[in-house]
């Protein structure tokens, strides 16, 4: 089971030893992008687990090669909604554990002089509102691109969404919090602070560079 933050009532810090473990290959410099993509991936499965817990069933009819009996399945669909590009560093552990989710994608790039999110691209399934929906992005930073995430899932009629990332920092949570109060936040770890580029300290870099490999230098 996650921790609830002390903090923050909307966000739920996953101190399982092994995600602790993990993460902290992940943090460090030395790793490469298979691993870093590899244990992404690895913790994202290990959150879908809790982070589904709460998803609706209804009961169904299942006729097992002995006899008919009562089962429950999941009663809305699920989509997930990785923010490009570094959110698709978490999207295939949860499809390991979950392959019927469907996959929505927000492009939402950050401004390098004004840290401002640019919108640049969005695809939903055309039911998205009809389910439950999870946006994914490693870094919760300032929360920008996660916000205009949310607000974009909202006019599109989703009521149901949770967010799952791999880092956050206060700020970001902050104002998650204040503008989408009821969006639950899944998270390994709730860093000290932003520094004055808007990286997480101690953080990990920029999460989208390290899965891809377009580190510069
Ligand atoms: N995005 C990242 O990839 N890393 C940070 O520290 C902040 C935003």
């Amino acid at each position: 089971m996650p921790i609830q933050s002390d903090a923050f009532a909307s966000l739920r810090i996953f101190d399982h030893p092994l995600i602790q473990h993990k993460l902290s290959i992940v943090r460090d410099r030395a790793t490469g992008p298979a691993d870093f993509r590899r244990l992404l991936n690895e913790i994202a499965g290990l959150m879908t687990y809790e982070v589904s817990r709460r998803f609706d069933t209804r009961p169904v009819r299942v006729t097992t090669p002995l006899e008919e009996t009562e089962c429950r399945q999941l009663d809305r669909p699920v989509t997930l909604v990785p923010i490009l590009r570094a959110g698709l560093s978490m999207t295939d552990g949860v499809l390991q554990l979950f392959p019927e989710a469907r996959v929505g994608h927000i492009g939402i790039r950050r401004d390098e002089s004004t840290h401002r999110p640019v919108f640049y691209y969005a695809k939903l399934p055309h039911d998205v509102r009809d389910g439950y929906a999870i946006v994914i992005d490693p870094m919760l930073a300032t929360g920008g691109s996660a916000c205009a995430a949310i607000r974009y899932l909202r006019d599109a009629g989703c009521r149901d969404i949770q967010m799952i990332c791999l880092v956050a920092a206060p700020e970001g949570v902050q104002r998650v919090h204040d503008e989408h109060p009821d969006v639950m936040i899944h998270c390994a770890a709730l860093d000290r602070e932003l520094d004055g580029n808007a990286y997480i300290r101690p953080g990990l870099g920029d999460a989208g560079d390290r899965v891809f490999g377009t580190l510069e230098g």
